[in-house]
């Protein structure tokens, strides 16, 4: 099926009020092209210098790039100004790079915490009892604000699956209900292509679908440095 099939058919599955993020890593900026042509505008990659590259080809203003992939220290200064935001916050000293880098060009960076609801050694991402930590220092920023929470959760069948989401909304609901400064919950960004029905039943309200929009993806093509 082409692109704009594949888009199609998860527009007519999710609601409006989900929030698609068509994951283009690995793809030609063709690929893209096409997706914008089929309405798609907020773009997820998950390193920053194919990011970059693929920003710097495209002329259409109007895109939300979103750094969904793990954010090293020494690649923030480069989106500076450029994502329409950051899903990847996982630990006080990416934050205090996020607050240094965006204070210094002027520029406020908006964040999702991810959290690693999995609690997978392989995988990045704050564990939950770290994150009352990470929120009061977030509270304590003046260029950061933080959107929401993202998770990858671990590869399961469906009913592992939506006990790790189902936390994860528990997760959000509670903050939600506090007032913390800097702090609103307003994206839970969860669900891939595989899983991304099972999120949305759950609360997710950000879905991030890689090769259910653009097709399998091949990683010999475009291998690169993280
Ligand atoms: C690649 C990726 C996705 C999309 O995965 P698909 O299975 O292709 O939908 C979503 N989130 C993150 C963080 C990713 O790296």
């Amino acid at each position: 099926m082409s692109i704009a099939e594949n888009i199609k058919n998860i527009k007519n599955i999710i609601e409006d009020d989900i929030n698609l993020i068509a994951v283009s890593k690995t793809k030609p900026f063709k690929d893209i092209e096409e997706a914008y042509n089929a309405g798609i505008r907020n773009f997820g990659e998950n390193k920053v210098q194919e990011l970059s590259s693929k920003m710097e080809i495209c002329k259409h203003k109007d895109i939300r790039w979103h750094l969904i992939g793990h954010l090293q220290r020494n690649k923030v200064k480069y989106i500076v100004g450029k994502v329409y935001l950051i899903h990847s916050l996982d630990s006080v000293r990416l934050l205090n790079e996020i607050e240094k880098q965006y204070k210094s060009n002027g520029e406020i960076a908006n964040v999702l915490i991810q959290i690693n609801i999995g609690r997978d050694g392989n995988k990045t991402g704050l564990l939950i009892e770290d994150l009352d930590e990470l929120i009061s220092l977030c509270e304590k920023c003046d260029n950061v604000k933080v959107k929401g929470l993202m998770a990858i959760i671990p590869i399961g069948d469906e009913k592992q699956c939506r006990k790790y989401f189902k936390e994860m909304k528990t997760l959000f609901d509670k903050l939600k209900r506090n007032t913390f400064k800097n702090i609103e919950m307003k994206y839970l960004s969860m669900g891939m292509t595989g899983d991304y029905k099972i999120a949305i039943e759950e609360g997710s309200n950000m879905v991030r679908i890689g090769e259910g929009v653009f097709g399998k993806r091949n990683y010999n093509i475009n291998k690169e440095e993280d």
